[in-house]
């Protein structure tokens, strides 16, 4: 029997198809070291992780309104409020079971038929998936090489037709590292702003910025006349270490807010009613909260420069974008390719994980198949390591 033509091209995620290959190879007594996976290496912190537990001791183990309970809709909206520098209705605030499900609802909600959307290219793998499953078409737009592909208004210009109707983008960028600045972000705002179209940011990696002491820039710093119609995405995953219990949010216009609101209730319904209790703890406790940043942040900082180093040192014929933010080195390993073995980013990928026992992901997953991502949210340690043992597989082949 033949499946339905919404799923006609899907595939599935190859970031999560890599870290769990990595897993079985690993329970199957073989010497991985899983470089693949996007996720911080750190437990969540303690007293996030106490507020979960409490929660599920207290029996708030029910369902909880579909967008959210109020009380964690008002936390994050006083957060976004406080650094926005002017007031933000909680209504606007819809959360969901992770950022992956905040901009899926965007997506579904505000893309159909005909319409195009811009997808800043190399992109998380999902995001062309996303704009598919809701039956519309991803552009994919790329910067130059050397600015490390961050896309200008002219080439956002080049890729739009009268049927575009949004832009999608994330920054820090993941794969690439590479982080917009205010005066950029600003410029790809105006344009997006004049041209009638949504912009649908994508901010989850915001605290990991490696250009000052502080996040990296957001579209609520912008003039409020730079910015038109848009939906920002974040959550709790990479800010808090906490992955798994998937929470993240959007602040949109309320009635898009309702629409995304209604399209969770009749799908998913709520999020899980102890994880939004551990969410309104990281949200409430500002102090502690920002302390545990900072402390991931200068780990993430420390690992980027270590892990540049032993790429100039041990594997100096490979070059790759300056990661600016996040925790991935996107590399390219195009002088790699030939033979049987080594065809495109997933020949590479697969050799380098016979070889060296390395797992990545191919560039192909995130539109650049001459490239291949590198996650350095590990141990110092492993890092060296996983550097060494490929230096000595390019090194014999
Ligand atoms: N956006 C980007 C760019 C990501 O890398 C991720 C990581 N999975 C997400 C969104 C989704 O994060 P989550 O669903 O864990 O909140
Ligand atoms: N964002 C992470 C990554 O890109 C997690 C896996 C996923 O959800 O895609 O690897």
């Amino acid at each position: 029997m033949p499946f339905s033509e919404n799923i006609r091209r899907l595939q599935p995620s190859a970031t999560l198809a890599v870290s769990a290959l990595a897993k079985q190879l690993t329970a199957q007594g073989k010497d991985i070291i899983d470089l693949s996976a996007g996720e911080p290496d750190f437990d969540t912190p303690s007293w996030i992780a106490e507020a979960g537990v409490d929660a599920i001791r207290k029996g708030q183990t029910r369902y909880t309104p579909a967008a959210g309970t109020p009380k964690l809709r008002k936390a994050i909206a006083a957060e976004l409020s406080a650094r926005w520098g002017r007031e933000v209705d909680w209504q606007a605030v819809v959360v969901s079971n992770g950022a992956k499900h905040s901009l899926f609802n965007a997506c579904f909600c505000l893309f159909g038929p005909g319409d195009e959307v811009l997808v800043d290219s190399p992109y998380w793998t999902s995001y062309p998936e996303m704009v598919t499953l809701s039956r519309a078409e991803p552009v994919f737009v790329t910067g130059s090489e050397d600015r490390g592909f961050r896309v200008t208004p002219e080439d956002l210009e080049r890729a739009a037709t009268p049927r575009t109707r949004g832009l999608l983008f994330s920054s820090p960028n993941n794969p690439t590292g590479s982080v917009y600045s205010r005066e950029e972000l600003e410029s790809m705002a105006r344009w997006a702003k004049e041209r009638g179209i949504w912009l649908i940011s994508d901010e989850i990696y915001r605290p990991i910025y490696f250009g000052n002491d502080g996040p990296a820039p957001s579209v609520l710093d912008l003039p409020a006349d730079a910015v038109g119609s848009f939906v920002l995405v974040d959550g709790v995953s990479k800010a808090f270490a906490m992955t798994g219990w998937r929470i993240g949010f959007t602040l949109s216009p309320p009635d898009l807010a309702k629409k995304m609101e209604a399209f969770q209730s009749h799908t998913t319904s709520n999020p899980s009613t102890p994880a939004q209790e551990a969410a309104w703890a990281a949200y409430t406790h500002r102090e502690e909260a920002e302390a545990e940043i900072r402390r991931m942040r200068e780990a993430f900082r420390r690992r980027k420069e270590l892990v540049t180093r032993l790429f100039d040192e041990k594997l100096p014929g490979f070059s790759y974008v300056k990661p600016e933010g996040a925790f991935y080195l996107f590399f390219r390993v195009d002088g790699l390719f030939g033979g049987e073995n080594r065809k495109g980013s997933e020949g590479v990928c697969t050799w380098f994980l016979e070889k060296a026992g390395v797992a990545l992901v191919p560039g192909s997953a995130f539109g650049d198949d001459r490239y291949v991502r590198l996650s350095f949210a590990t141990s110092d340690a492993l890092l060296e390591e996983a550097v060494e043992r490929m230096a000595r597989a390019v090194e014999s082949s």
